[in-house]
């Protein structure tokens, strides 16, 4: 049922036009295409199940592929049906009665996944004799890098007797382990100030937020609650990193991996050389965070930060910003920057691809999804006119226009970007839009979202490279001894944190146990990809600043998808991501911004002198 406030929010593009795949929740065409799917999937499985030429001639090969291709870009195993559910589900999260058609079709899929699996499956175990033999056929050329991923992860699979054991006993060497850490801190509470002044008991999540309060006895009377719960928890979280370190390396092994982050590498498509270089050129730059928190310890009128207190918002950023002004200001940017993306932008107002505002049973945060390559993306907002709601929408609009890039470039099973280079188009609109913000802003805002924008690029690039040496040496020491006890691994990562935090921040006491709620270090390895995304993004960056002409490079790049691996993706571009000087120009960005923030904080009279 329709009110007119509905109708009239919809003619204005502001709620999800969901009628380009089914018109409600009882369209009849939804049980018809879950029949049609069915009839797909099982037309596959029953003509290349029972047969294994394709497995040793390349033709067959590309005619199965062609089929499976065709397959997954009109159906997959839940094709509209399971795209518009999970989508509705975003929207009215407390109906109960679209969870179950939710999960019906969930179900339904995952039995054709099942199905359809073999395929996959039998591709990675074509011997490496053959391998080459089919990424050297000229047919096969556009599912080489498909193929090469696949073969990739084959060199280090088991035998299927292996894997299956492996997958069984993967819950209780690692989830549970994991599990029972972030369990016992869920439960966790403490009596702790807030900001409006009222005393409440809080649990961990909040108490974290409020360790970077603007008031200073809110934060410091949250850190002190913190320092409790890992005093308290830091003995079960000891035996569980152990054990878990102790279940990779006996994977690592088994599998043949030499490093313990190569598994990592392998997964996100991107060469252990490149991450090694991204590592080191980070390192080699601590220095720049340095600056940053000895800066940020003057304004804020003390000799050094305590550790908590690194995040502490300097100065308020209170301008509001409509939706209609959010959209005015990212169109000319976009419109500066090339004229596909402003078209792109247009494409999805003038469709409904946007839900904009925050309301009753919608899932918070923001998102920009896409599933099938003929399906349309759709982003999830909620717009409350602040800054960060004009970013967030910039964000998820870089995502939007890489999909559309790689919708008109790509075939279906390249349809996608490796977690390496995922948050590259997102956070490159983001900057530009900031940019435009900044020139239209007095001093004091100016100084402001400057300082929150270092805070923001130092924590990506930095923490996380910080991070990433602290796993490897971990991996690395665990190896070595056998056993590592909560001193050791506090030790450890305190000297990560203030290699690059520097004199400014202390490494206060209590902070060598907040490794124990970190949750990244135990998703191994993950953290460069963050790092590694923000600066690629900012190199590019740096290189459309210097020559406008080079958004066509940028372009090409978004339009690639899984086509090729990021080093080679840009390799055709004349770009090599393993010369250091691709990354130092990433680095360089930051470093300009710091430098400006310096001077106009003098300029300010924030602080007497420049560093
Ligand atoms: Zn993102």
């Amino acid at each position: 049922m329709a009110r007119k406030g509905d109708k009239e929010k919809e003619d204005k593009g502001v709620v999800w036009n969901l009628k380009h795949i089914f018109h409600g929740d009882d369209d009849p065409r939804i049980e018809e295409q879950k029949k049609l799917i069915l009839k797909r999937s099982y037309e596959f499985i029953g003509r290349w199940k029972d047969r294994n030429d394709y497995l040793k001639d390349p033709a067959m090969l590309k005619q199965a592929l062609d089929e499976y291709e065709r397959w997954m870009r009109d159906c997959g195993t839940d094709g509209n049906p399971g795209y518009y559910f999970w989508l509705r589900t975003q929207i009215d999260k407390n109906n109960t009665g679209l969870k179950a058609k939710y999960n019906k079709v969930e179900e339904f899929s995952k039995k054709i996944g099942n199905d359809i699996q073999f395929f996959h499956l039998r591709i990675a175990k074509i011997p490496p004799s053959l391998q080459k033999k089919f990424l050297a056929y000229k047919g096969l050329r556009k599912y080489r890098h498909y193929l090469e991923r696949i073969f990739a992860e084959a060199r280090h699979l088991l035998s299927e007797s292996e894997e299956k054991i492996m997958n069984l006993k993967s819950t209780t060497s690692y989830g549970n382990w994991v599990r029972m850490t972030s369990d016992f801190l869920s439960r966790e509470e403490r009596r702790v100030p807030l900001e409006d002044g009222r005393i409440a008991v809080k649990p961990l999540p909040e108490i974290l937020s409020l360790t970077s309060s603007r008031i200073r006895n809110v934060r410091d009377t949250a850190a002190k609650a913190v320092n409790d719960i890992m005093r308290k928890n830091v003995d079960v979280a000891e035996i569980e990193l152990n054990s878990i370190l102790a279940n990779k390396k006996i994977d690592d092994e088994l599998r043949g991996m030499p490093r313990p982050d190569l598994s990592r590498h392998i997964s996100d498509d991107i060469e252990s050389e490149t991450v090694d270089l991204l590592v080191q050129s980070v390192s080699e730059k601590f220095s720049l965070p340095q600056r940053f928190y000895a800066l940020k310890a003057d304004m804020m009128g003390v000799k050094k930060l305590k550790y908590h207190e690194r995040n502490v918002e300097y100065g308020r950023i209170d301008k509001k910003y409509s939706y209609d002004d959010s959209v005015k200001l990212i169109k000319k940017v976009f419109a500066d920057l090339d004229g596909q993306f402003a078209e792109i932008f247009a494409g999805f107002i003038r469709n409904g691809q946007f839900d904009v505002y925050p309301r009753k049973g919608k899932g918070s945060g923001a998102f920009c999804v896409h599933h099938l390559i003929s399906q349309p993306t759709y982003i999830l907002l909620n717009h409350t006119d602040k800054l960060h709601d004009v970013l967030t929408l910039a964000h998820e609009l870089g995502h939007g226009i890489n999909n559309e890039l790689m919708r008109g470039r790509q075939q279906a099973l390249n349809f996608g970007t490796p977690t390496s280079t995922a948050e590259v188009a997102s956070t490159f609109m983001e900057d530009f839009v900031l940019k435009e913000i900044l020139r239209r802003a007095d001093d004091e805002l100016r100084l402001s979202i400057m300082m929150m924008k270092l805070n923001d690029d130092i924590s990506t690039i930095f923490r996380q490279v910080a991070c990433y040496c602290f796993e490897q040496e971990l991996h690395q020491t665990f190896r070595e001894r056998g056993y590592l006890s909560k001193e050791e691994i506090g030790r450890l990562f305190q000297k990560h944190m203030a290699a690059y935090m520097g004199d400014a921040v202390e490494q206060s006491a209590g902070s060598e146990n907040w490794w124990v709620y970190w949750s990244h270090i135990r998703s191994f390895f993950y953290v460069y990809s963050y790092a590694g995304g923000l600066l690629i993004s900012k190199s590019l960056q740096n290189s459309v600043h210097k020559q406008p002409k080079f958004i066509d490079k940028v372009k090409e790049f978004l339009s690639a998808g899984l086509s090729e691996s990021p080093k080679n993706i840009f390799l055709k571009l004349g770009i090599d991501i393993t010369d250091r000087g691709f990354w130092n120009k990433g680095l360089d960005e930051v470093e300009t911004l710091l430098q400006e923030t310096q001077e106009l904080a003098v300029k300010m009279k924030k602080i007497r002198k420049g560093a």
